[in-house]
């Protein structure tokens, strides 16, 4: 049986680690060629694509950052020299740098909304000029439980999450008539680098709250993912699905 994602083109930003890491796995299972973004790990990277060539995939790394706009345009530039089309791109790439917001540095706020919803704009918008003309292409944006819900602590990372699910739907608005959907992801706490910090007393509070009574893994989200960016999700756009263990509901 053919490959449900074969010859297409993916790019993941922020592939080289954590959820990323597993999307871009699970990608090139599928069969797409898949371009592992990074921005300072280039040996992750490295690591992730060589992953996937050892399983037979196709895949290559590209290390920009996301919240530069003309590294962005380049990064496109190069990806569609080189592979003449992008038809999926998963905008990752995201950190967290959580404070009481009383506390919170000016350079703090800007940083966390620059790389997790300025960055996401940028890609997205460099993805549509391509995906526009080709009339067809499909979007992913991750965003967080936290984005719906909030969270104390971490005004700056809801806000460039919510601000994530608004973006989400109005691209989907403006590109639906060139055939691109454009959906996001909201998982909730996912075990990798960005949650193994978090203190255990927190980790067990917040245990209290998942009403499917624990921690997502990678491999729990990366299959929506997989879905949402094949042929089967061709008819849903817009739309914001949870992976969160019943969070928020
Ligand atoms: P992670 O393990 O910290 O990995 C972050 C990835 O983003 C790395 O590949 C990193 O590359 C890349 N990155 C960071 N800043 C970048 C920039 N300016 N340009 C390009 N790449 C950049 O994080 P994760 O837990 O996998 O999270 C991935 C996404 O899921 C994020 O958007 C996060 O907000 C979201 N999310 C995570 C959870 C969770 O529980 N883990 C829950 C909800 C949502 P380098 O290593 O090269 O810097």
């Amino acid at each position: 049986m053919e490959k449900e994602l074969k010859g297409r083109v993916a790019l993941v930003t922020g592939g080289s680690r954590g959820i990323g890491r597993g999307i871009s796995l699970k990608l090139a299972e599928l069969g797409a060629i898949v371009i592992v973004n990074y921005s300072s790990r280039e040996d992750a990277a490295q690591e992730v694509v060589r992953e996937i060539e050892s399983h037979g995939g196709q895949a290559w790394f590209l290390g920009f950052n996301v919240n530069d706009s003309s590294a962005v345009d380049s990064a496109m530039k190069k990806i569609l020299e080189q592979e003449k089309k992008l038809d999926i791109l998963i905008n990752n790439a995201g950190i967290s740098i959580d404070s009481l917001a009383m506390r919170m540095s000016d350079e703090d706020w800007g940083r966390v909304l620059e790389v997790n919803l300025t960055g996401a704009f940028y890609c997205a918008r460099a993805a549509m000029k391509y995906m526009m003309k080709a009339r067809s292409g499909k979007i992913i944006n991750i965003s967080s439980v936290v984005g719906r819900m909030g969270n104390a602590g971490q005004s700056a990372y809801a806000a460039s999450k919510a601000g994530i699910i608004g973006m989400t739907k109005s691209l989907a608005k403006e590109l639906a008539g060139r055939g691109i959907t454009v959906n996001a992801v909201a998982p909730g706490y996912i075990t990798t680098d960005m949650t193994s910090s978090l203190a255990l007393e927190y980790k067990e509070r917040l245990l209290g709250a998942i009403p499917l009574g624990r921690f997502g893994e990678v491999e729990d989200l990366v299959s929506v993912i997989a879905f949402l960016a094949g042929s089967g999700a061709n008819y849903i756009t817009g739309q914001v699905i949870g992976v969160d263990g019943g969070m928020y509901m």
